[in-house]
């Protein structure tokens, strides 16, 4: 259970609405009753979900230049000079179908809403639709003007906020969240296979080369292809390590209930954790199965189906916590 302070620490003290005021609000903080999670959606799952953040966009793009310069190395200096066709074609369908899915997984969470709470939906007549008990106590967001239902963090990249936000990341130009997170797991699983791969591909061209004439292993000059190697060597073993560091954190955080942003912040262990196996459910979207790799199965077994509510227009309610009277 948070504590008061504790509890108070996010939200500003606003005048009170009801006449109870933000302060007798965070001393009577035990009655607060989490808002069910239906109440509080995304809206924005129709359209497109894109984040307009330059260095987010760099990022991205020179993740896909990296995978591109791993596809053209493998293929144009190990694979095609190969002698063995059987080699060639057992490794580039491994390796493109790698990449290929790493790519996808990219593009999905990178242009999934990853749980936006809708903007500026702290309104009189939006809070008197959700029809809250006597005692109940919303927090609204001071940077965006929304209704905070329970564990969503502010992205102050996103300038929203984020329904188990667990951290914004710029290589995928997104945050990563409730429903996001499957795809950005799998961009990781795949990036660091991929690596691997390419890394177990370089080792045996360099030992089958080490034999042979150097001229006869690779389309390009000697020196050439040893500094494509060696680049590829040193793109791989970094994404390898980064990335399986990132699979492992994440696997870690889904398993555990908690994401990257409440173990920073010390808010671990204030609701009820769901069990490890029940929670991977959760998040890949069903009971285990091969849709659990694919970047292209959607969420679509989640227990609280996305309901698409439009963002009410009013007058702006300016207090940060607003308590329902109890008479
Ligand atoms: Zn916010
Ligand atoms: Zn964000």
């Amino acid at each position: 259970m948070k504590s008061p302070v504790h509890r108070c620490r996010d939200v500003e003290h606003g005048r009170g609405q009801v006449g109870n005021g933000a302060g007798l609000s965070c001393l009577q903080s035990e009655q607060h009753i989490p808002i069910p999670k239906d109440v509080i959606t995304s809206y924005s799952a129709s359209a497109m979900w894109f984040i307009r953040d330059a260095c987010g966009i760099v990022c991205a793009i020179i993740t896909w230049l990296l995978v591109f310069y791993a596809e053209f190395v493998v293929l144009f200096v190990l694979l095609v000079p190969s002698k063995s066709l059987t080699y060639s074609i057992v490794n580039g369908t491994l390796f493109n179908s790698l990449a290929f899915l790493a790519l996808a997984s990219h593009l999905r969470a990178m242009c999934t809403d990853p749980g936006a709470v809708p903007k500026g939906n702290a309104t009189k007549e939006y809070i008197e639709s959700l029809q809250l008990k006597p005692g109940q106590v919303v927090y609204k967001c001071p940077k965006c003007s929304s209704i905070k239902p329970d564990r969503a963090h502010h992205c102050s990249v996103c300038k929203r906020c984020i329904r188990k936000m667990d951290h914004h990341c710029p290589w995928v130009n997104n945050c990563v969240g409730e429903n996001n997170q499957k795809y950005f797991v799998l961009f990781t699983m795949y990036i660091a296979l991929v690596s691997l791969h390419a890394l177990v591909m370089v080792v045996f061209h360099f030992l089958n080369c080490f034999e042979e004439d150097w001229t006869l292993c690779s389309s390009f000059s000697p020196p050439v292809t040893v500094i494509l190697l060696i680049l590829l060597c040193f793109e791989g073993l970094l994404f390898l390590i980064f990335t399986s560091v990132m699979f492992g954190t994440q696997v870690h955080s889904i398993c555990t209930d908690e994401t990257g942003i409440e173990r920073l912040k010390g808010e671990t262990g204030q609701w009820e954790k769901v069990p490890c196996w029940e929670a991977m459910q959760k998040a890949f979207g069903g009971p285990f199965s091969l849709t659990w790799c694919s970047p292209f199965a959607g969420l679509s077994c989640k227990n609280s189906p996305v309901e698409h509510v439009s963002v009410p227009q009013g007058e702006i309610i300016e207090e940060d916590v607003i308590e329902i009277p109890l008479t």
